[in-house]
Protein backbone atom coordinates (compact mmCIF):
# COMPACT_ATOMS: atom_id res chain seq x y z
CA UNK A 1 0.00 0.00 0.00
CA UNK A 2 1.16 3.42 -0.77
CA UNK A 3 1.67 5.78 2.02
CA UNK A 4 0.46 9.23 0.11
CA UNK A 5 -0.98 11.10 3.37
CA UNK A 6 0.09 15.03 2.30
CA UNK A 7 -0.71 17.82 0.14
CA UNK A 8 1.37 19.99 -1.54
CA UNK A 9 1.05 23.53 -0.82
CA UNK A 10 3.55 26.68 -1.59
CA UNK A 11 6.39 24.31 -2.72
CA UNK A 12 6.38 21.54 -0.21
CA UNK A 13 4.67 17.90 0.95
CA UNK A 14 2.22 19.42 3.94
CA UNK A 15 -0.24 17.60 6.41
CA UNK A 16 -3.93 18.16 5.55
CA UNK A 17 -5.88 19.90 8.17
CA UNK A 18 -7.71 17.03 9.44
CA UNK A 19 -6.56 13.10 9.80
CA UNK A 20 -9.61 11.88 7.72
CA UNK A 21 -8.37 9.60 4.73
CA UNK A 22 -9.90 8.41 1.43
CA UNK A 23 -9.40 4.94 0.40
CA UNK A 24 -8.06 3.92 -2.54
CA UNK A 25 -9.17 0.68 -4.24
CA UNK A 26 -7.72 -1.75 -6.63
CA UNK A 27 -10.36 -2.35 -9.04
CA UNK A 28 -9.49 -5.69 -9.93
CA UNK A 29 -8.91 -7.22 -6.72
CA UNK A 30 -10.56 -4.83 -4.12
CA UNK A 31 -7.70 -4.57 -2.48
CA UNK A 32 -6.62 -1.20 -0.50
CA UNK A 33 -4.14 0.48 -2.73
CA UNK A 34 -3.34 3.82 -0.87
CA UNK A 35 -5.03 6.49 1.61
CA UNK A 36 -5.00 9.83 0.61
CA UNK A 37 -6.05 13.24 2.83
CA UNK A 38 -9.86 14.02 2.73
CA UNK A 39 -8.67 17.77 2.25
CA UNK A 40 -11.17 20.80 3.76
CA UNK A 41 -12.29 23.56 2.49
CA UNK A 42 -9.49 25.21 5.21
CA UNK A 43 -6.94 23.21 2.47
CA UNK A 44 -8.43 24.45 -0.42
CA UNK A 45 -8.34 28.06 1.08
CA UNK A 46 -4.25 27.53 1.79
CA UNK A 47 -4.07 26.67 -1.80
CA UNK A 48 -5.54 29.13 -3.31
CA UNK A 49 -3.81 32.08 -1.66
CA UNK A 50 -0.36 30.14 -2.05
CA UNK A 51 -1.43 30.25 -6.03
CA UNK A 52 -3.00 33.77 -5.55
CA UNK A 53 0.85 34.94 -3.90
CA UNK A 54 2.86 33.69 -6.53
CA UNK A 55 0.50 34.79 -9.53
CA UNK A 56 2.54 38.07 -10.19
CA UNK A 57 5.75 37.08 -10.18
CA UNK A 58 4.53 33.62 -12.51
CA UNK A 59 2.80 36.09 -14.63
CA UNK A 60 6.08 38.01 -15.05
CA UNK A 61 7.87 35.30 -15.81
CA UNK A 62 9.54 35.48 -19.34
CA UNK A 63 7.81 32.52 -22.17
CA UNK A 64 11.11 30.85 -22.45
CA UNK A 65 11.43 31.00 -18.56
CA UNK A 66 7.97 28.65 -18.79
CA UNK A 67 8.90 26.85 -21.42
CA UNK A 68 11.84 25.80 -19.55
CA UNK A 69 10.03 24.86 -16.42
CA UNK A 70 7.45 22.96 -18.35
CA UNK A 71 9.95 20.76 -20.42
CA UNK A 72 11.82 19.93 -17.38
CA UNK A 73 8.21 18.84 -16.30
CA UNK A 74 8.00 16.82 -19.16
CA UNK A 75 11.32 15.29 -18.79
CA UNK A 76 10.38 14.40 -15.02
CA UNK A 77 7.19 12.75 -16.33
CA UNK A 78 8.97 11.00 -19.52
CA UNK A 79 11.11 9.22 -16.55
CA UNK A 80 8.20 7.79 -14.67
CA UNK A 81 6.39 7.15 -17.71
CA UNK A 82 6.26 3.08 -17.01
CA UNK A 83 6.00 3.59 -13.38
CA UNK A 84 2.73 6.41 -13.88
CA UNK A 85 1.45 3.85 -16.27
CA UNK A 86 1.55 1.25 -13.32
CA UNK A 87 -0.14 2.96 -11.05
CA UNK A 88 -2.87 3.78 -13.59
CA UNK A 89 -3.79 0.22 -14.05
CA UNK A 90 -3.87 -0.55 -10.45
CA UNK A 91 -6.11 2.77 -9.61
CA UNK A 92 -8.14 2.50 -12.20
CA UNK A 93 -7.93 -0.98 -13.67
CA UNK A 94 -6.84 0.65 -17.69
CA UNK A 95 -4.80 -2.42 -19.60
CA UNK A 96 -1.33 -1.77 -18.75
CA UNK A 97 -0.75 -1.54 -22.68
CA UNK A 98 -3.01 1.56 -23.00
CA UNK A 99 -2.38 2.70 -19.79
CA UNK A 100 1.41 3.40 -20.84
CA UNK A 101 0.76 4.64 -24.34
CA UNK A 102 -2.29 6.93 -23.99
CA UNK A 103 -2.42 7.06 -19.95
CA UNK A 104 1.26 7.94 -19.63
CA UNK A 105 1.89 8.70 -22.91
CA UNK A 106 -0.38 11.58 -23.50
CA UNK A 107 0.77 13.76 -20.60
CA UNK A 108 3.83 13.82 -22.21
CA UNK A 109 2.00 15.09 -25.58
CA UNK A 110 0.17 17.78 -23.84
CA UNK A 111 2.75 19.42 -21.93
CA UNK A 112 5.25 19.47 -25.04
CA UNK A 113 2.62 21.41 -27.20
CA UNK A 114 2.54 24.05 -24.96
CA UNK A 115 6.51 24.66 -24.64
CA UNK A 116 6.18 24.38 -28.25
CA UNK A 117 3.46 27.09 -28.39
CA UNK A 118 5.98 29.07 -25.74
CA UNK A 119 8.59 29.52 -28.22
CA UNK A 120 6.28 30.02 -30.86
CA UNK A 121 6.05 34.00 -31.74
CA UNK A 122 3.29 35.81 -29.25
CA UNK A 123 0.02 37.07 -30.19
CA UNK A 124 -0.16 40.32 -30.30
CA UNK A 125 -2.10 42.24 -32.45
CA UNK A 126 -3.00 45.38 -34.23
CA UNK A 127 -6.76 46.12 -34.56
CA UNK A 128 -7.02 50.14 -36.02
CA UNK A 129 -5.46 51.80 -33.21
CA UNK A 130 -5.42 49.30 -30.43
CA UNK A 131 -3.14 47.07 -29.75
CA UNK A 132 -5.00 43.30 -28.54
CA UNK A 133 -2.66 41.66 -25.99
CA UNK A 134 -3.27 38.15 -23.67
CA UNK A 135 -2.42 38.36 -20.13
CA UNK A 136 -2.39 35.38 -17.78
CA UNK A 137 -6.10 35.07 -16.50
CA UNK A 138 -5.31 34.48 -12.82
CA UNK A 139 -5.42 31.75 -10.53
CA UNK A 140 -6.74 28.64 -11.96
CA UNK A 141 -8.37 25.74 -10.25
CA UNK A 142 -8.61 22.44 -11.73
CA UNK A 143 -10.82 19.83 -10.85
CA UNK A 144 -11.00 16.62 -12.81
CA UNK A 145 -11.92 13.35 -13.31
CA UNK A 146 -10.56 9.50 -12.57
CA UNK A 147 -10.76 8.31 -16.32
CA UNK A 148 -8.02 9.91 -17.72
CA UNK A 149 -6.71 10.76 -14.53
CA UNK A 150 -3.20 11.92 -15.43
CA UNK A 151 -3.76 13.33 -18.77
CA UNK A 152 -7.12 15.68 -17.67
CA UNK A 153 -4.57 17.09 -15.34
CA UNK A 154 -1.37 17.91 -17.55
CA UNK A 155 -4.56 19.36 -20.50
CA UNK A 156 -5.08 21.66 -17.68
CA UNK A 157 -2.33 22.77 -16.04
CA UNK A 158 0.13 22.78 -19.13
CA UNK A 159 -1.78 25.77 -21.20
CA UNK A 160 -2.90 27.24 -17.77
CA UNK A 161 0.91 27.60 -16.68
CA UNK A 162 2.11 28.31 -19.84
CA UNK A 163 -0.37 31.23 -20.06
CA UNK A 164 1.26 32.35 -16.87
CA UNK A 165 -1.31 31.54 -14.46
CA UNK A 166 -0.75 29.63 -11.09
CA UNK A 167 -2.99 26.40 -10.22
CA UNK A 168 -4.59 24.72 -7.25
CA UNK A 169 -5.58 20.78 -8.71
CA UNK A 170 -8.26 18.76 -7.21
CA UNK A 171 -7.76 15.45 -8.86
CA UNK A 172 -10.35 12.83 -8.71
CA UNK A 173 -10.72 11.15 -5.55
CA UNK A 174 -11.17 7.57 -6.68
CA UNK A 175 -8.02 7.41 -8.85
CA UNK A 176 -5.69 9.83 -7.25
CA UNK A 177 -2.46 8.21 -7.21
CA UNK A 178 -0.67 9.39 -10.23
CA UNK A 179 -1.18 13.26 -9.34
CA UNK A 180 1.16 12.59 -6.78
CA UNK A 181 3.38 11.08 -9.25
CA UNK A 182 2.91 14.66 -11.27
CA UNK A 183 3.38 16.63 -7.93
CA UNK A 184 6.95 14.56 -7.65
CA UNK A 185 7.72 15.36 -11.17
CA UNK A 186 6.73 18.83 -10.39
CA UNK A 187 8.75 19.45 -7.65
CA UNK A 188 11.44 18.08 -9.03
CA UNK A 189 11.27 20.39 -11.92
CA UNK A 190 11.72 23.07 -9.68
CA UNK A 191 8.23 25.85 -10.14
CA UNK A 192 8.52 28.89 -7.96
CA UNK A 193 6.43 28.19 -4.35
CA UNK A 194 2.82 28.32 -5.22
CA UNK A 195 2.59 28.29 -8.47
CA UNK A 196 1.18 24.96 -8.72
CA UNK A 197 -0.95 22.65 -5.49
CA UNK A 198 -2.71 20.09 -4.96
CA UNK A 199 -5.47 19.60 -2.55
CA UNK A 200 -6.83 16.00 -2.34
CA UNK A 201 -10.67 15.12 -1.35
CA UNK A 202 -14.10 14.91 -1.91
CA UNK A 203 -15.89 16.77 -4.61
CA UNK A 204 -18.44 18.80 -2.81
CA UNK A 205 -15.79 19.62 -0.18
CA UNK A 206 -12.54 20.51 -1.65
CA UNK A 207 -14.40 21.40 -5.32
CA UNK A 208 -16.92 23.18 -4.45
CA UNK A 209 -14.66 25.21 -2.21
CA UNK A 210 -12.42 26.19 -5.12
CA UNK A 211 -15.56 27.38 -7.15
CA UNK A 212 -17.07 29.19 -4.78
CA UNK A 213 -13.54 31.02 -3.66
CA UNK A 214 -13.54 34.89 -4.67
CA UNK A 215 -9.98 34.54 -5.73
CA UNK A 216 -10.10 32.04 -8.17
CA UNK A 217 -10.72 33.51 -11.41
CA UNK A 218 -11.24 30.52 -13.61
CA UNK A 219 -12.42 27.14 -12.75
CA UNK A 220 -11.36 24.64 -15.24
CA UNK A 221 -13.81 21.14 -14.47
CA UNK A 222 -13.89 17.95 -16.48
CA UNK A 223 -15.97 15.38 -15.28
CA UNK A 224 -19.92 14.65 -15.26
CA UNK A 225 -22.65 16.88 -16.20
CA UNK A 226 -24.37 16.25 -12.43
CA UNK A 227 -21.03 17.95 -10.88
CA UNK A 228 -19.89 20.41 -14.16
CA UNK A 229 -23.45 22.17 -14.09
CA UNK A 230 -23.22 22.80 -9.79
CA UNK A 231 -19.97 24.36 -10.42
CA UNK A 232 -20.98 26.34 -12.68
CA UNK A 233 -23.65 27.84 -10.89
CA UNK A 234 -21.37 28.07 -7.48
CA UNK A 235 -18.59 29.67 -9.86
CA UNK A 236 -21.44 32.22 -11.08
CA UNK A 237 -22.14 34.11 -8.34
CA UNK A 238 -18.62 35.81 -8.57
CA UNK A 239 -17.97 35.18 -11.64
CA UNK A 240 -15.75 33.76 -12.99
CA UNK A 241 -14.93 32.18 -16.11
CA UNK A 242 -15.78 28.26 -16.18
CA UNK A 243 -14.70 25.73 -18.90
CA UNK A 244 -16.66 22.50 -18.79
CA UNK A 245 -15.47 19.29 -20.43
CA UNK A 246 -18.34 16.56 -19.61
CA UNK A 247 -20.12 13.37 -20.69
CA UNK A 248 -20.57 12.34 -24.27
CA UNK A 249 -22.75 9.90 -26.29
CA UNK A 250 -21.10 9.77 -29.25
CA UNK A 251 -22.48 8.36 -33.16
CA UNK A 252 -20.83 6.45 -34.98
CA UNK A 253 -22.50 6.62 -38.45
CA UNK A 254 -21.84 4.39 -40.73
CA UNK A 255 -22.85 5.25 -44.49
CA UNK A 256 -24.45 2.73 -46.84
CA UNK A 257 -21.50 2.92 -48.63
CA UNK A 258 -18.85 2.43 -46.43
CA UNK A 259 -16.52 -0.76 -45.54
CA UNK A 260 -18.70 -2.02 -42.59
CA UNK A 261 -16.06 -4.48 -41.24
CA UNK A 262 -13.58 -1.81 -40.76
CA UNK A 263 -15.83 0.55 -39.45
CA UNK A 264 -17.51 -2.07 -37.02
CA UNK A 265 -14.09 -3.30 -36.05
CA UNK A 266 -12.48 0.44 -35.18
CA UNK A 267 -16.37 1.32 -33.84
CA UNK A 268 -15.87 -1.64 -31.09
CA UNK A 269 -12.59 -0.71 -30.35
CA UNK A 270 -13.44 2.68 -29.78
CA UNK A 271 -16.75 1.87 -27.70
CA UNK A 272 -14.33 -0.26 -25.33
CA UNK A 273 -11.29 1.33 -25.07
CA UNK A 274 -10.47 1.83 -21.03
CA UNK A 275 -14.04 -0.13 -20.69
CA UNK A 276 -15.57 1.97 -21.87
CA UNK A 277 -15.02 4.76 -19.60
CA UNK A 278 -14.00 7.53 -21.88
CA UNK A 279 -16.12 10.67 -22.30
CA UNK A 280 -15.45 10.47 -26.75
CA UNK A 281 -16.59 6.87 -26.70
CA UNK A 282 -18.46 6.09 -29.47
CA UNK A 283 -21.11 4.45 -28.05
CA UNK A 284 -23.99 4.79 -30.95
CA UNK A 285 -23.49 2.82 -33.26
CA UNK A 286 -25.57 3.56 -36.62
CA UNK A 287 -25.91 1.08 -39.45
CA UNK A 288 -28.47 1.08 -42.41
CA UNK A 289 -31.27 -1.13 -41.78
CA UNK A 290 -30.49 -3.79 -44.62
CA UNK A 291 -26.56 -4.09 -42.82
CA UNK A 292 -27.91 -4.10 -39.21
CA UNK A 293 -27.65 -7.75 -39.08
CA UNK A 294 -24.40 -8.01 -40.98
CA UNK A 295 -23.08 -5.31 -38.71
CA UNK A 296 -24.51 -6.90 -35.59
CA UNK A 297 -22.46 -10.25 -36.25
CA UNK A 298 -19.45 -8.24 -36.56
CA UNK A 299 -19.61 -6.46 -33.37
CA UNK A 300 -20.11 -9.70 -31.66
CA UNK A 301 -17.12 -11.31 -32.74
CA UNK A 302 -15.24 -8.17 -32.58
CA UNK A 303 -16.62 -7.46 -28.78
CA UNK A 304 -16.14 -10.72 -27.45
CA UNK A 305 -12.34 -10.65 -28.66
CA UNK A 306 -12.45 -7.74 -25.60
CA UNK A 307 -12.45 -10.62 -23.10
CA UNK A 308 -12.27 -9.08 -19.37
CA UNK A 309 -8.69 -10.02 -17.93
CA UNK A 310 -6.12 -8.52 -15.28
CA UNK A 311 -5.08 -5.42 -16.39
CA UNK A 312 -1.75 -5.76 -15.27
CA UNK A 313 -1.20 -8.46 -17.95
CA UNK A 314 0.23 -6.75 -21.52
CA UNK A 315 -2.36 -9.36 -23.18
CA UNK A 316 -5.72 -8.14 -22.01
CA UNK A 317 -8.04 -5.38 -23.51
CA UNK A 318 -10.27 -5.09 -21.19
CA UNK A 319 -10.15 -4.23 -17.36
CA UNK A 320 -12.44 -3.47 -14.63
CA UNK A 321 -14.72 -0.54 -14.28
CA UNK A 322 -13.16 1.57 -11.85
CA UNK A 323 -14.85 1.29 -8.59
CA UNK A 324 -18.60 -1.06 -7.47
CA UNK A 325 -20.77 1.42 -7.76
CA UNK A 326 -19.72 2.30 -11.42
CA UNK A 327 -20.44 -1.62 -11.82
CA UNK A 328 -23.84 -1.37 -10.35
CA UNK A 329 -24.38 1.17 -12.46
CA UNK A 330 -23.33 -0.43 -15.51
CA UNK A 331 -25.38 -3.57 -14.43
CA UNK A 332 -28.20 -1.34 -14.34
CA UNK A 333 -28.53 -0.05 -17.40
CA UNK A 334 -27.67 -3.39 -19.26
CA UNK A 335 -30.63 -5.18 -17.05
CA UNK A 336 -33.08 -2.28 -18.24
CA UNK A 337 -31.93 -2.04 -21.69
CA UNK A 338 -33.12 -6.34 -21.98
CA UNK A 339 -36.49 -5.10 -20.14
CA UNK A 340 -37.53 -2.50 -22.40
CA UNK A 341 -36.93 -4.71 -25.74
CA UNK A 342 -33.15 -3.96 -27.05
CA UNK A 343 -32.07 -7.24 -28.34
CA UNK A 344 -29.05 -8.26 -26.08
CA UNK A 345 -26.10 -10.01 -29.03
CA UNK A 346 -23.80 -10.34 -26.41
CA UNK A 347 -22.39 -9.74 -22.88
CA UNK A 348 -24.91 -9.17 -20.46
CA UNK A 349 -25.06 -7.96 -16.80
CA UNK A 350 -24.21 -11.27 -15.11
CA UNK A 351 -20.17 -11.89 -13.82
CA UNK A 352 -18.08 -13.28 -16.14
CA UNK A 353 -16.75 -16.59 -15.71
CA UNK A 354 -14.07 -16.33 -13.05
CA UNK A 355 -14.34 -12.78 -12.23
CA UNK A 356 -16.01 -13.00 -9.20
CA UNK A 357 -14.07 -10.37 -7.67
CA UNK A 358 -13.05 -6.91 -9.06
CA UNK A 359 -15.70 -5.03 -10.83
CA UNK A 360 -15.58 -6.63 -14.22
CA UNK A 361 -18.47 -6.97 -17.11
CA UNK A 362 -18.37 -8.55 -19.65
CA UNK A 363 -18.29 -6.28 -23.17
CA UNK A 364 -22.08 -6.06 -24.12
CA UNK A 365 -23.41 -5.45 -27.43
CA UNK A 366 -27.46 -4.72 -28.14
CA UNK A 367 -29.25 -4.39 -31.27
CA UNK A 368 -32.75 -2.96 -32.43
CA UNK A 369 -32.05 -0.07 -29.83
CA UNK A 370 -34.49 2.69 -30.44
CA UNK A 371 -33.10 6.09 -30.97
CA UNK A 372 -35.00 8.00 -27.88
CA UNK A 373 -34.33 4.57 -25.30
CA UNK A 374 -32.09 5.11 -22.26
CA UNK A 375 -29.27 2.80 -23.78
CA UNK A 376 -29.53 5.37 -26.76
CA UNK A 377 -29.39 8.34 -24.80
CA UNK A 378 -27.55 8.27 -21.49
CA UNK A 379 -23.82 8.17 -21.01
CA UNK A 380 -23.26 4.48 -19.47
CA UNK A 381 -19.23 4.72 -19.49
CA UNK A 382 -18.98 0.78 -19.62
CA UNK A 383 -18.23 -1.53 -21.97
CA UNK A 384 -21.75 -1.68 -23.84
CA UNK A 385 -22.29 -0.48 -27.64
CA UNK A 386 -26.04 -0.10 -28.75
CA UNK A 387 -26.75 -0.71 -32.55
CA UNK A 388 -29.11 1.71 -34.13
CA UNK A 389 -30.83 0.85 -37.78
CA UNK A 390 -31.32 4.02 -39.71
CA UNK A 391 -33.03 4.14 -43.35
CA UNK A 392 -31.93 6.81 -45.28
CA UNK A 393 -28.77 9.49 -44.39
CA UNK A 394 -31.08 12.18 -43.54
CA UNK A 395 -32.35 10.19 -40.68
CA UNK A 396 -29.24 8.80 -39.68
CA UNK A 397 -28.27 12.68 -39.04
CA UNK A 398 -31.63 13.04 -37.12
CA UNK A 399 -30.13 10.29 -34.92
CA UNK A 400 -26.90 11.38 -34.50
CA UNK A 401 -28.13 14.71 -33.20
CA UNK A 402 -30.86 13.44 -31.55
CA UNK A 403 -28.44 13.33 -27.65
CA UNK A 404 -28.51 16.26 -25.07
CA UNK A 405 -24.74 15.61 -25.62
CA UNK A 406 -22.37 16.71 -28.84
CA UNK A 407 -18.93 16.01 -27.78
CA UNK A 408 -17.73 13.84 -30.59
CA UNK A 409 -18.39 10.87 -33.24
CA UNK A 410 -17.29 9.41 -36.27
CA UNK A 411 -18.88 9.04 -40.15
CA UNK A 412 -17.62 6.22 -42.67
CA UNK A 413 -18.63 6.04 -46.44
CA UNK A 414 -16.51 5.30 -49.69
CA UNK A 415 -16.50 9.01 -50.64
CA UNK A 416 -14.59 11.14 -48.30
CA UNK A 417 -16.36 14.28 -49.65
CA UNK A 418 -19.84 13.16 -48.78
CA UNK A 419 -18.73 12.05 -45.03
CA UNK A 420 -17.28 15.41 -44.39
CA UNK A 421 -20.38 16.92 -45.64
CA UNK A 422 -22.19 14.56 -43.42
CA UNK A 423 -19.47 14.91 -40.61
CA UNK A 424 -19.96 18.97 -40.75
CA UNK A 425 -23.73 18.95 -39.99
CA UNK A 426 -23.23 16.75 -36.99
CA UNK A 427 -23.14 18.78 -33.63
CA UNK A 428 -20.38 17.54 -31.95
CA UNK A 429 -16.94 19.20 -31.07
CA UNK A 430 -15.14 16.83 -32.56
CA UNK A 431 -15.59 14.06 -35.28
CA UNK A 432 -13.31 11.42 -37.20
CA UNK A 433 -13.95 10.53 -40.79
CA UNK A 434 -13.00 7.53 -42.23
CA UNK A 435 -11.11 6.85 -38.81
CA UNK A 436 -9.38 10.03 -38.79
CA UNK A 437 -6.42 10.12 -36.16
CA UNK A 438 -6.36 11.76 -32.89
CA UNK A 439 -4.86 15.26 -33.13
CA UNK A 440 -3.70 16.31 -29.98
CA UNK A 441 -3.50 19.94 -31.48
CA UNK A 442 -6.77 20.00 -32.64
CA UNK A 443 -9.19 21.79 -29.86
CA UNK A 444 -11.55 19.66 -27.92
CA UNK A 445 -14.69 20.21 -26.77
CA UNK A 446 -18.36 19.59 -26.53
CA UNK A 447 -21.38 21.36 -28.09
CA UNK A 448 -24.69 21.14 -26.40
CA UNK A 449 -24.37 19.79 -22.68
CA UNK A 450 -20.99 18.35 -23.37
CA UNK A 451 -19.48 21.49 -22.45
CA UNK A 452 -18.29 24.85 -22.66
CA UNK A 453 -14.74 25.83 -23.74
CA UNK A 454 -11.91 23.87 -25.70
CA UNK A 455 -8.92 22.16 -24.48
CA UNK A 456 -5.78 21.31 -26.22
CA UNK A 457 -3.66 23.10 -28.77
CA UNK A 458 -3.74 26.92 -29.37
CA UNK A 459 -7.36 27.53 -28.03
CA UNK A 460 -6.66 25.12 -24.46
CA UNK A 461 -4.06 28.07 -24.27
CA UNK A 462 -6.76 31.28 -24.57
CA UNK A 463 -9.10 29.72 -22.24
CA UNK A 464 -6.17 30.77 -19.40
CA UNK A 465 -5.76 34.14 -20.85
CA UNK A 466 -7.38 37.57 -20.69
CA UNK A 467 -7.73 39.89 -23.42
CA UNK A 468 -6.92 43.33 -22.82
CA UNK A 469 -7.03 46.17 -26.04
CA UNK A 470 -4.57 49.47 -25.41
CA UNK A 471 -5.60 52.29 -27.45
CA UNK A 472 -2.62 53.98 -28.65
P1 LIG B 1 -17.49 13.47 -11.38
O1 LIG B 1 -18.25 14.61 -11.93
O2 LIG B 1 -18.10 12.62 -10.37
O3 LIG B 1 -16.12 13.99 -10.75
C1 LIG B 1 -15.23 14.82 -11.45
C2 LIG B 1 -14.50 15.70 -10.46
O4 LIG B 1 -15.43 16.61 -9.88
C3 LIG B 1 -13.88 14.93 -9.28
O5 LIG B 1 -12.67 15.53 -8.94
C4 LIG B 1 -14.92 15.13 -8.19
O6 LIG B 1 -14.39 15.02 -6.90
C5 LIG B 1 -15.39 16.54 -8.48
N1 LIG B 1 -16.72 16.86 -7.98
C6 LIG B 1 -17.77 16.03 -7.75
N2 LIG B 1 -18.81 16.71 -7.25
C7 LIG B 1 -18.42 18.00 -7.15
C8 LIG B 1 -19.05 19.20 -6.70
N3 LIG B 1 -20.29 19.19 -6.22
N4 LIG B 1 -18.34 20.34 -6.74
C9 LIG B 1 -17.09 20.37 -7.22
N5 LIG B 1 -16.44 19.27 -7.64
C10 LIG B 1 -17.10 18.10 -7.63
O7 LIG B 1 -17.01 12.64 -12.66
P2 LIG B 1 -16.17 11.28 -12.69
O8 LIG B 1 -17.10 10.18 -12.29
O9 LIG B 1 -14.88 11.46 -11.98
O10 LIG B 1 -15.83 11.18 -14.24
C11 LIG B 1 -16.69 10.65 -15.18
C12 LIG B 1 -17.36 11.74 -15.98
O11 LIG B 1 -16.39 12.61 -16.53
C13 LIG B 1 -18.14 11.21 -17.15
O12 LIG B 1 -19.38 11.85 -17.25
C14 LIG B 1 -17.27 11.57 -18.34
O13 LIG B 1 -17.93 11.67 -19.56
C15 LIG B 1 -16.68 12.84 -17.91
N6 LIG B 1 -15.46 13.14 -18.66
C16 LIG B 1 -15.48 14.11 -19.61
C17 LIG B 1 -14.35 14.38 -20.35
C18 LIG B 1 -14.34 15.45 -21.40
O14 LIG B 1 -13.28 15.91 -21.73
N7 LIG B 1 -15.45 15.88 -21.92
C19 LIG B 1 -13.21 13.66 -20.13
C20 LIG B 1 -13.22 12.66 -19.17
C21 LIG B 1 -14.36 12.42 -18.43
Amino acid sequence: MTERTVLYLDGAWVAAESDETIPVENPATEEPLAEIPAGTAGDANRAVAAARRAFPAWAATSRSERAELLRRLHDGLAKRAEEIGETIARDVGTPLRIATRIQAGLPLTDIQTYVDLLEADEREERVGNSLVVREPAGVVAAITPWNYPLHQITCKIAPALAAGCTVVVKPSEVAPLSAYQLFDAIHEAGFPPGVINLVTGYGPVVGEALATHPDVDVVSFTGSLRAGSRVAELAARTVKRVTLELGGKSANVILDDADLKTAVKVGVANAFLNGGQTCTAWTRMLVPGSRQEEALELAKVFAEGFAPGDPLDPGTKLGPLVSRAQLERVRGFITRGISDGARLVTGGAGTPEGFETGHFVSPTVFGDVRPDSELAQEEIFGPVLSVLSYQDEAEALAIANNSRYGLHGAVWSADTDRALAFARRVRTGQIDVNGGAYNPLAPFGGYKQSGVGREMGRLGLDEFTEVKSIQL
